[in-house]
């Protein structure tokens, strides 16, 4: 694969910042774009964020990396020598490959504005990163000053239309939230999806990575927002076909894809999912804010994120502050369904943690739920003509409380 100097190209609102490649398949563009505001901060002096995005690209097409501009010394440094190392040995797709730069970079040759930054979702492990280095306990230099918002998968990984209206809706349904604590919200948008073609949960660190170091002008640190807690960290081959996840090596992986300028810090790894969840219920914003839906823009209260959540805050008795954002009446109609399958798949990580809290404040569930088991268990084996049936005649809410992946899932 060879990948071209990056270039800047203005449109009528936005600077794209654009790098051409060459590799098995033929030629093509990555282009990320931002705000006219930020364009003096994306970082044409190098290629960090293009290698970055493209490593399971070229990784997946067994095709080592040729660079006519440079990269960050540092980073090369990580990447040749842990980093894609890492990455093969956790997805058995991505083959072992060398980067070959033209020239290396040390740092000197722009200046940074030690900048702070972390994604914005609404959800529990974002919060959970924003409650911990906001406020005056924070040192100075580790307060959040910018947020980001990016479209780089985690809308839709595989169909970019939906994608892209999933990132606009959420971006206007988050953007006051960054107002009222007086942080720019910077909106960062991509083909880079549409490039990679590949599942989020097996990419989703290099994905956003790349469009922090983008930003190398503006950041000096940017906190990654852990899915996990530090003890489930491991490095082991992922299961393709299922729900596996890289977020487990995210604790080792994520110091090696840092620059001389540049620090990306894995956060949240102190707390398991209850834990965060307990941590913000104390912070009133998340009560207007939280988003953890993966079916909508706002939050549908059926799907398994949801679910989880609505559980997990009754559990904690802190539901009535999220009254505005959930939909008791919905999660009612289906919470026996769910309630099974978190039984069934007792022993994905975040299920686990939920059941460990419901034991502890004595929550029993009722004769009905364990009478469903064995249902929603045949339910979730079936092939797709009797799921489309069931789908029919059950409607889209109960449905949803089907398609639990009883399989390891991370999210
Ligand atoms: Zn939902």
């Amino acid at each position: 694969m060879k990948l071209y100097s990056p270039e800047i190209v203005e449109t009528e609102d936005k600077f794209k910042i654009q790098t051409k490649f060459e590799y098995s398949e033929g030629t093509r563009t990555l282009w990320y774009s931002v705000d006219k505001k930020y364009a003096k901060y994306l970082t044409t002096e190098k290629s960090d964020a293009f290698v970055v995005g493209l490593l399971s690209l070229a990784m997946q097409e067994n095709e080592d990396i040729y660079l006519e501009g440079k990269m960050s010394e540092v980073l090369y440094y990580n990447l040749s020598n842990y980093y894609v190392s890492l990455l093969s040995h956790s997805l058995s797709s991505l083959h072992n490959i060398k980067i070959y730069p033209k020239l290396l970079d040390s740092g000197v040759d722009y200046e940074c504005e030690g900048a702070v930054g972390t994604g914005f979702s609404g959800g529990v492990d974002s919060f959970s990163t924003i409650y911990d280095h906001l406020f005056d306990d924070t040192p100075q230099s580790y307060k959040i000053t910018h947020f980001l918002f990016n479209n780089v998968g985690s809308h839709d990984e595989f169909n970019s239309k939906r994608a892209e209206e999933l990132f606009k809706k959420r971006y206007d349904l988050l953007k006051t939230y960054p107002q009222e604590t007086g942080k720019d919200f910077i909106q960062i948008n991509s083909n880079l999806s549409e490039i990679l073609n590949m599942k989020f949960s097996h990419s989703h660190t290099t994905r956003n990575a790349s469009c922090a170091l983008l930003l190398q002008k503006l950041f000096s640190k940017y906190y990654y927002s852990s899915g996990l807690k530090i003890d489930a960290t491991k490095v082991e081959q992922i299961d393709l076909l299922n729900e596996g996840n890289i977020a487990y090596s995210d604790a080792i992986a994520q110091k090696y894809l840092c620059t001389e300028t540049f620090s990306l810090i894995s956060t949240g790894l102190q707390y398991d999912k209850v834990e965060k969840t307990k941590l913000i219920s104390n912070y009133e914003p998340t009560y207007k804010y939280l988003n953890i839906c993966i079916n909508s823009a706002s939050n549908c209260s059926a799907c398994y994120k949801c679910c989880r959540t609505i559980f997990t805050l009754k559990l904690l008795n802190k539901f009535e502050n999220y009254s505005n954002i959930f939909d008791s009446v919905k999660f009612n109609k289906i919470r026996n369904l769910y309630f099974a399958s978190i039984l069934i798949g007792k022993n994905e990580i975040h299920n686990k943690e939920v059941l460990k809290l419901a034991k502890s404040v004595g929550y029993r569930f009722s004769i009905i739920v364990y009478l469903l088991i064995i249902p929603v268990w045949i339910a979730n084996k079936i092939k797709n003509p009797l799921k489309d049936l069931i789908h029919f005649f059950l409607g889209d809410d109960k449905f949803e409380a089907f398609k639990y992946n009883l399989k390891s899932k991370v999210s």
